[in-house]
C-alpha cells in the first residue's frame, strides 16, 4: 500500500535538536520529518506536510531502542551474594 519515494539512511538526515527530530529534503521544497520518538518506537516512515510523499528511514532500531531500554531494564545483579 505505502509507496515509498525512497530509502534514506538516518546518517544523511539532518537532527533538529530543538524539535527532537529528523528532516531531509523533500523534492517539493518542504522536508520530510520524523521524530526521535518515532524512531525509538520502531517507526521508520519519514513524512513530508507538505506533500503526500513518505521516505523510508534507513536505521538500526537497536541505536535508538537502546537508548530507552537502558535505563529501564538495565540488568540488576540479584544474585550479588549478602
Ligand atoms: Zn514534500
Amino acid at each position: 500500500m505505502a509507496v515509498f519515494h525512497d530509502e534514506v539512511e538516518i546518517e544523511d538526515f539532518e537532527f533538529d535538536e530543538e524539535n527532537g527530530l529528523y528532516h531531509y529534503p523533500c523534492p517539493c521544497g518542504d522536508r520530510f520529518e520524523i521524530t526521535k520518538e518515532m524512531l525509538e518506537m520502531g517507526e521508520d516512515v519519514a513524512t513530508c506536510p507538505s506533500c503526500s510523499l513518505i521516505i523510508r528511514v534507513i536505521y538500526d532500531p537497536e541505536d535508538f531502542v537502546l537508548l530507552e531500554t537502558l535505563s529501564i531494564s538495565s540488568p540488576q545483579p540479584l544474585a550479588e551474594p549478602v
